[in-house]
């Protein structure tokens, strides 16, 4: 049987409150297997994030059991679960979240500075995952020059960095104009392609069509769990092999205006 990427296992999650513990997951199980594209969907406050940061090893939950990897997150240490996170998982935020003083190559590169790869070769893998979305060209440039979806392509950058087996992207695409993020969508759909598995968070049916698979949530509890397929409209049925589009020119990008 093949190990799934995810497996949680009756999860609850209440927050502590002043008013008392506040409820937020309530029995979620769910399995996640290598080269799965799940989208996660449900109203706002239904809990999508919450469960994303326990997925991502960023918080605990307060009952229930996580396996990363087959791994059981509760007995690995702060070092071990660090270690883990940062080999398995790359982060995509709805915020490009880079650091506006540092080039493209560097912000990229970040991630590794706590390894124990040297300055050239963390270059060469920054301007490896760079070329990979399409902004090598760019590397030395600094995040003001480039479009808001150039730069959600360089946080995707980011991620693939450590050569994660999972990618987790809460509403990537929530601060860009529908067409770049259609263009983003095609960028998870070619790393998906190369086997990476996908889970993205999403308001949006048109961006949840490009998985192949879409778990809703409705107050903390999964309510649906089905391929995207059946929804008819799914751009991912029939799917092909996945290129990376053509990018515009620096500054000429579509989404987010450059700031320069
Ligand atoms: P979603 O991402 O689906 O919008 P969240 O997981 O962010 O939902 O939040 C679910 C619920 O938990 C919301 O009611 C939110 O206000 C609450 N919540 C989120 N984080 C905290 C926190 N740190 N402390 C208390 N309540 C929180
Ligand atoms: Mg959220």
């Amino acid at each position: 049987m093949t190990e799934a990427v995810i497996r949680v296992e009756a999860l609850f999650k209440a927050y502590d409150t002043p008013a008392g513990p506040f409820p937020v997951l309530k029995d979620v199980n769910l399995a996640i297997l290598p080269g799965e594209f799940v989208a996660i969907m449900g109203p706002s406050g239904s809990g999508k994030s919450t469960f994303m940061n326990i997925l991502g090893c960023l918080d605990r939950p307060s009952e229930g059991r996580y396996f990363l990897s087959g791994r059981n997150v509760a007995e690995l240490g702060k070092d071990e679960t660090a270690a883990l996170r940062n080999r398995t998982i790359g982060f995509v935020f709805q915020g490009f979240n880079l650091l506006p003083r540092m080039s493209l190559a560097d912000n990229v590169a970040l991630p590794l500075v706590y390894s124990a790869i040297g300055h050239a070769e963390r270059r060469a893998r920054a301007q490896a995952v760079l070329d990979k979305v399409g902004l090598g060209r760019y590397a030395d440039s600094l995040p003001s020059r480039i479009s808001g979806g150039q730069q959600q392509r360089v946080a995707i950058a980011r991620a693939l960095v450590n050569r994660p087996q999972l990618i987790l992207a809460d509403e990537p695409t929530g601060n860009l104009d529908s067409h770049t993020g259609e263009e983003i969508m095609q960028v998870f759909r070619a790393l998906n392609d190369e086997g990476i598995t996908i889970v993205l968070i999403t308001h949006e049916n048109d961006i949840a069509a490009h998985a192949k698979r879409l778990v809703r949530f409705l107050d903390g509890r999964i309510v649906e769990d089905r391929p995207t397929l059946s929804l008819g409209l799914s751009p991912a049925s029939g799917r092909e092999k996945q290129t990376f589009p053509p990018l515009p020119p620096a500054g000429e990008g579509t989404g987010e205006r450059a700031t320069s």
